[in-house]
This record gives structure tokens, sequence and C-alpha cells, in this order.
């Protein structure tokens, strides 16, 4: 088989020949239909995550067909429908017992550490694995660990959403973004989504939003405009870019939930209204297979739906790389493999 392969910091994927994986005794085989392209593998490419083993097939977001299973495996079976965390977790530390397998400090990330999702058959430990109700979009699948799991992490587990809560989502035209407007909806808060680009508002009023507010140097007085007292919950996508006015936002007692940082850059937090205020910044870091089952289930009853934006051949990762560092899409960018 084909994979794409990151054999140089800075440099675009080559295509190379390889082997079908033999799954171990713990692992699964599985054959993808699709897999996504995340902006955290752009930053793998450019060199943000300096412990990355070269060279490596990246790749995270994986789900697909059971092909064969390893001699220990008696949870799946062959032709089951598959989704997978984006990491290994080790299984046995203190996090991963109490069900909090992304703090596990002993995961081994797909693309990062582990040959990653660039190619269509992958084998992969069955303890990252979760089976997919009947009834969810092949699609939605594939991205239930890294884009609806991730968000709902960030906004259930991490943040407590609620009916109540009304809730601020920035970088809400990315593949993130545009699922995130749509879980914080199935958890029937009010939404207030911040784009940097004009032109997707039309979209992310028809994703759910309550309201969408254009980026700006000051967004949090529009954002007042809109709700007096501020935001109960926002969910920084786009991290040091957009924190300053995100801060800003938050009302008494709020919580910033950060999932994402797309800039290396460190912003500053104004003490004095972290105190005063009485709020939360909190870090949010991927899901758990109890997340992704939420997003799953989420998924299957149609309260989700995937915000595709194009789905695209293998040797054509490159320049998909490009344009969604250009910000071009809404939604996610999927890779096609048959
Ligand atoms: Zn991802
Ligand atoms: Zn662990």
């Amino acid at each position: 088989m084909k994979a794409a392969v990151l054999n140089s910091i800075g440099h675009d994927l080559t295509m190379e020949e390889r082997e079908i994986p033999v799954p171990g005794n713990n692992e699964v085989l599985i054959r993808q239909n699709f897999t996504g392209i995340c902006y955290r593998d752009i930053l793998t490419r450019d060199g943000f995550f300096p412990r990355v083993s070269l060279p490596i097939i990246p790749g995270h977001e994986l789900s697909g067909i059971v092909e064969s299973v390893g001699a220990n495996v008696t949870h799946f079976k062959k032709g089951d429908r598959v989704a997978s965390l984006i990491y290994l977790p080790c299984g046995h530390c203190r996090n991963c017992i109490s069900g909090n397998e992304n703090l596990c400090a002993f995961k081994k990330t797909l693309g990062e550490f582990l040959d990653g999702t660039y190619r269509e058959y992958i084998a992969m430990d069955q303890r990252s694995l979760v089976k997919v109700p009947d009834g969810v979009p092949e699609e939605l699948s594939t991205i239930a660990a890294c884009v609806t799991g991730m968000a709902t992490h960030a906004l259930d587990t991490v943040a407590g959403i609620s009916a109540e809560k009304k809730v601020l989502i920035t970088g809400s035209g990315g593949g993130v973004g545009s699922h995130a407007i749509q879980i914080a909806k199935a958890y029937g808060a009010e939404v207030a989504a911040i784009t940097s680009s004009e032109w997707k508002k039309e979209q992310l009023l028809k994703l759910g939003a309550d309201h969408v507010i254009i980026a700006s140097d000051n967004f949090s007085k529009d954002l007042k405009g809109i709700w007096p007292d501020g935001a109960d919950i926002v969910m920084e996508n786009t991290g040091s870019a957009t924190f300053k006015e995100s801060f800003r936002s938050l009302s008494f007692g709020g919580k910033m939930v950060v999932p994402g940082n797309l800039t290396p850059a460190s912003p500053e937090l104004p003490l004095g209204i972290l105190i005063l205020k009485g709020v939360t910044v909190a870090g949010s870091i991927s899901s758990t297979r109890l997340d992704m089952e939420k997003a799953l289930n989420m998924s299957k009853n149609g309260k989700i739906k995937p915000v595709i934006w194009d789905r695209i051949l293998l040797k054509d990762v490159n320049s998909a790389m490009s344009d969604i560092k250009e910000k071009k899409n809404v939604g996610r960018v999927l890779i096609k493999f048959h």
C-alpha cells in the first residue's frame, strides 16, 4: 500500500510503498475509508512537536472496518466498525485506571511516536478502540476522537457545559469549531461563534450558532453587546491570537477551556482580572474513550452532522495541507482511500 511519510521537518510528505501490517497479539488490523487532515499534522510537519521520531507516517484520525485481530483480542472481530483514540495509553497508570487516559504521561500519539494514519491499513492496540454504533456516518467516526470527542471533552468534561450556559467558541470556522458549535447546541447551550472570515458567517448560523461575531482586536466589546454579563464558557480553539479578547469576554466565575494553539506565542494572563472575576483557564487535551462514546452517540442521533469541506486522495495531501494553513476550508478535509 501507499503511505505518505514525513522524512524531514519543514518539508513535504513523500509517497512511499509500505507493507500492510500484521496485527500483534493485542492489535486489530483496520481498513480505513477516510482519515482526517488535522492542524496538528501541519504543526508536526513544521516542527512544533520537536520530539517526533522521524521518519514517520503522520495522521491520527482513525476509524474503519476490522480486517483481522490478534490472538488476545476478544472484544473486536472481523467486520466490526471501530474508531480509535489518537494515542495508545499505557493502560496501567493512575490516570488510565481512572478513565482519564488522555492524561496518561506514557501515552504514545499516532503520527508522533507511532506511525499514523496516512495509509489505508493500520494495526492499532485494542486498548485505544471503541465500537462505532450503527447509524453513525463513517466521516463522523473518523473524527470521533480528535474533533467531536475532543470538543466533547473540552465542553463537557472540562468546562461543565449545560443548557443554561452561554458559550463563546473561537476559530469556529475550523474543523473543531464547526463541530463544537453543534455539540454545544446539542447540550442546549446558547452559542456565539467567532470567526476571522466574514464569508463563513452564513454557514456558522446554519450549523446552529445563535450569534456570529467577526474577530477583531476588540471582539469582547461586540460580545458584551450581545451578552452584557459575558460568556460562562469560552472554548479557545485558536489560542494566543484571540486569547486576550476571549479572556475579557468571560463572565464572573466564567471558565475558559483551551484545546488548541495555532501559533507558538504565549499570551499574557492578566492575574488581576483572573482573581477579581474568579475565572478559570483550563487546558484540555484530546479525548477519552468515554468522550468518544458520547460524541458517537450524538452523531448517531443526528445532533452532529459532519462538516466536510473536501475529500482528497492521499497523493494530494501536501497541497491540501497548504490550503488548510491558509484557512480556505470550513470544516474538515478528509483523505479518501478508495
Ligand atoms: Zn486531529
Ligand atoms: Zn497511563
